[in-house]
């Protein structure tokens, strides 16, 4: 009997749904945690699942994935909460965390992941920006 592959990879992106993660990878079910939000951001919410993941589910090594036409370019954290409290009367508690310069915000995330004290294993945490025009994933250095 073949030894089941131990899993090892967690993904962090963006939620658009004009692309799959596992397509753009390559990977097949079963392959990694994939982990997906508003422009893939490294939020509280993000690193309890990581943390999760790398304590109790053994992954080591992060992938996160930004897309250059992302939606989370077009409005600014402060006019979205200006939005929400003008409709709803409430400030929300979080920032939207919108960016402009992907490759930019995509080191931003690497360096918060790495400041995290529940991370143990952030010495493989690769970073991409995806161009959908060509369907190239840039790596981010
Ligand atoms: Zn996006």
């Amino acid at each position: 009997m073949l030894a089941k592959p131990r899993l090892k990879l967690a993904v962090l992106a963006c939620m658009d749904a004009r692309f799959s993660v596992h397509r753009l990878l390559g990977l097949g079910e079963g392959d990694a945690h994939v982990i997906r939000n508003a422009g893939g951001a490294v939020t509280d919410d993000a690193i309890r699942s990581l943390t999760v993941s790398q304590h109790l589910l053994g992954t080591r090594e992060i992938v996160l994935i930004h897309h250059r036409d992302c939606g989370m370019r077009t409005f600014t954290d402060t006019e979205f909460a200006r939005r929400l409290e003008s409709s709803t009367g409430m400030r929300p508690g979080w920032a939207a965390e919108t960016f402009t310069d992907p490759v930019q915000d995509v080191r931003q995330c690497i360096a918060r992941l790495r400041a995290s004290p529940f991370l143990p294993h952030t010495d493989v945490v690769r970073g991409y920006v995806l161009d959908e025009r060509t369907g190239v994933l840039d790596e981010v250095s």
